[in-house]
């Protein structure tokens, strides 16, 4: 092992859709764990959609990465050296440890994952924060009852994916919206959607949705805001549930968007639209997990990873994300298993 760390540090704040020269590749020397942390070699990095948040200026809620810091972010690694007392060399762990291939830390920001359980990389993906955000921004915020008409967008995505899965086994039907005919396939053959269709070449989002979704929508799970929502919220029935998790298609925008006044909707309808960040569910973390790994391990919910090789190609691989090339997580391996 070299005692170099190759990390990714924020270059500059990128002024709309940011580029690889927005991040830079940097090295310093492997830390070294004080009593009560651990050293973690990292295997897998998450990229995630929050992190475009992060390399804004303004705080939102977490603060942004200063320029010249290591991007932040969730990792799968292994325990080189603890000087934990329940942690040991050799044990898998996942932790917001950053874009970089080792790091040092304390116990309580370490969550230990097991093996056994499925492949490691699930640790930040179905069985980790995505599918968690999920679980709960579904279950919890919109509580679909069986039989109603649940619609997704950003419907291939990580978390999409994985509500679209929840809410069939809560017996609805499900639509899903997702940018491109391979994602409209996936979900529809491989993941059980009742029905989908790909934004990108549907001129009349609502024409589409009242077609596939002939009974009006219940509940609509929000990833992307924008043109697509505007149309789900023409839709919706009376006394539905927006479930609002994320704004992507908003979020590389210098300037924010104007859009139709649809607020109104939500009074005729007697709707409820409720936003929600995961962690005000942390102290419900391991419920969520214990579900999660129940439908996994009995085939109900499926998940598909894209992997990204090398810290070199974080940013490249973070982009690829934010632009659609993934289905399901997007990941980034940075050792072997
Ligand atoms: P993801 O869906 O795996 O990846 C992002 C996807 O967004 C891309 O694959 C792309 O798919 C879609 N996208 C990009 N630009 C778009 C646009 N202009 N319009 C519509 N879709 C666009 O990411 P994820 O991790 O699962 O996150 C999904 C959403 O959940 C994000 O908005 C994220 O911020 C949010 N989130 C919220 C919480 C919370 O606590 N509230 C936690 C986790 C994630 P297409 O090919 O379909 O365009």
């Amino acid at each position: 092992m070299s005692n170099q760390n190759r990390q990714i540090t924020l270059a500059a704040r990128p002024d709309g859709f940011p580029s690889e020269s927005d991040f830079k590749l940097a090295t310093s020397d492997i830390p070294k764990p004080n009593e009560g942390e651990c050293l973690v070699q990292g295997i897998y990095l998450s990229v995630d959609p929050y992190m475009r948040g992060r390399m804004r200026a303004r705080p939102s809620y977490v603060a942004p990465v200063q320029v010249g810091e290591v991007m932040g972010g969730g990792v799968v690694g292994r325990v080189l050296e603890s000087r934990c007392e329940d942690l040991k060399q050799g044990d898998i762990v996942e932790g917001v440890l950053g874009w970089q291939e080792y790091a040092v830390a304390p116990q309580k920001a370490l969550r230990k994952v097991d093996p056994a359980l499925a492949p490691i990389s699930t640790a930040l993906g179905v069985l980790g924060m995505p599918g968690l955000t999920a679980y709960f921004g579904l279950l919890d915020v919109a509580d679909p009852r069986p039989g109603e008409t649940v619609v997704v967008s950003g419907a291939a995505g990580a978390v999409g994916a994985t509500v679209g899965q929840i809410a069939k086994i809560r017996g609805c039907r499900v639509v899903g919206i997702a940018g491109s005919d391979e994602k409209v396939r996936q979900i529809v053959d491989e993941l059980g959607f009742d029905a989908a269709f790909n934004y990108k070449t549907t001129k009349d989002y609502a024409d589409e949705l009242k077609r596939l979704a002939p009974d009006g929508v219940d509940v609509y799970f929000d990833n992307v805001g924008g043109a697509i929502t505007d149309a789900v919220f023409s839709l919706l029935n009376v006394r539905a549930r927006v479930s609002v998790c994320g704004q992507i298609s908003q979020y590389n925008l210098e300037a924010t968007e104007m859009g139709p006044r649809l607020l109104w909707h939500l009074i005729v309808k007697r709707a409820k639209a409720q936003g929600f960040l995961i962690f005000d569910y942390a102290n419900r973390y391991n419920e969520g997990l214990r579900q999660l790994s129940e439908w996994v391990k009995q085939g109900k919910i499926r998940y598909r990873e894209r992997i990204a090789e090398g810290i070199e190609n974080a940013p490249k691989a973070f982009l690829e994300m934010m632009q659609g090339k993934n289905i399901g997580k997007q990941l980034v391996r940075l050792s072997p298993e």
